[in-house]
């Protein structure tokens, strides 16, 4: 783990030297530029983003033009970028501004984060970066460079992960140079600790990260856990005469609507509702198959009449030629199963 004091320190002095100074909205200390450039890299890369800033603060120069101008203007100039949710609330923002603030950005970061469309952590940045107030970012990329540096496990979005992550954060805050250490984090994450394959080589913490330290820089962060899909298990009776099978076509909605299957359920009930009295019964392998919200194993159990029942079943019921069946309107597990009793000395 980078030594708390030193890990800003050794991130300051690398963003002097390696980190990026040309960016467009670093000239200034403008906190309607720095906001603007704030929300518009939220989701997007600076590369894409570079253009629009410059298209925007051309045609709304302050936040009072921004203001005025009407929403569909501004949603033109955002046309693009994506998350449009951002330039409604970036124009709800500035009406704010305008409205409650007298047209003056707020210059702390816990009023920021009362304004529309900025969350914590950019509230912190335009205050770090506009009025050099010591203050926590915590986006993804910087998630990403505290859960490696630290060794910090567990998904990161979770409730537990983001309160260490936002304690860290503010711990390892420095005294002062509060906008190179933010641009740092920013800047790092960036380029060096990225999604993919970090450059630990070229990074300031060297062999104190911990996840540089014990190999885990692809582990970390951790993946959202995947939710837990259900499991069913539902026994379908093949019952056949040898060359024939009993299938039931399925109402209309619902799963394997309108296809023809073989009798589901408890094998017993399946025969007394259909009063078939079998000479002989077998449990087959059982299937797997996977449907997008749960997972179904089918429990065939093979049921032979005695004799060759009556050809006209009830209604949507088919006794069908084995051989046909496979090619009926059976959904794919039901035909892996006939096909199954189709194999020689099945
Ligand atoms: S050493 Fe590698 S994994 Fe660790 S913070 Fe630096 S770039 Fe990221």
């Amino acid at each position: 783990m980078p030594k708390e004091q030193s890990f800003a320190q050794r991130l300051i002095a690398w963003q002097k030297t390696a980190g990026r100074h040309d960016l467009p909205w670093q000239q200034t200390r403008d906190p309607y530029r720095v906001w603007l450039s704030e929300i518009m890299l939220q989701q997007t890369q600076v590369a894409t983003v570079i253009p629009y800033y410059q298209r925007f603060l051309a045609s709304f120069p302050d936040v009072a033009a921004l203001a005025s101008a009407p929403i569909e203007q501004v949603i033109e100039h955002w046309a693009g970028l994506g998350y449009y949710a951002r330039a409604r609330n970036l124009h709800r923002c500035a009406q704010q501004i305008v409205a409650v603030h007298g047209g003056i950005f707020p210059k702390t970061a816990a009023e920021l984060a009362e304004l529309p469309g900025i969350g914590r952590s950019t509230a912190a940045a335009i205050a770090a970066f506009s009025f050099g107030q010591r203050a926590a970012i915590l986006d993804g990329n910087v998630k990403r460079v505290l859960c490696r540096g630290f060794g910090i496990g567990g998904f990161p979005g979770s409730a537990p992960v983001d309160r260490k992550l936002w304690e860290l954060a503010e711990t390892l805050l420095p005294e002062s140079a509060i906008e190179a250490y933010t641009q740092g984090l920013m800047d790092l994450g960036a380029t060096l600790c990225t999604r993919g394959t970090p450059l630990c080589p070229a990074c300031p913490f060297g062999e104190d990260c911990v996840a540089r330290r014990d190999g885990r820089q692809k582990e970390l962060p951790e993946a959202r856990p995947r939710p837990k899909i259900p499991e069913r298990t539902s026994t379908f009776v093949l019952i056949t005469d040898g060359t024939h099978l009993l299938l039931e076509r399925r109402p209309p909605s619902g799963l394997w609507g309108g296809l023809l299957v073989p009798p589901e359920g408890e094998v017993d009930q399946v025969l007394a509702a259909r009063g078939l009295t079998v000479s002989e019964r077998q449990n087959l392998p059982t299937l797997r198959h996977a449907f997008t919200h749960f997972r179904l194993t089918l429990q065939p159990v093979l049921c032979h009449l005695p004799s060759q029942p009556a050809m006209v079943g009830e209604s949507g019921q088919v006794w069908i030629a084995l051989d046909a069946a496979v090619n009926a309107g059976v959904p794919t597990p039901i035909r892996k199963l006939i096909q199954l009793l189709l194999r020689p000395g099945a």
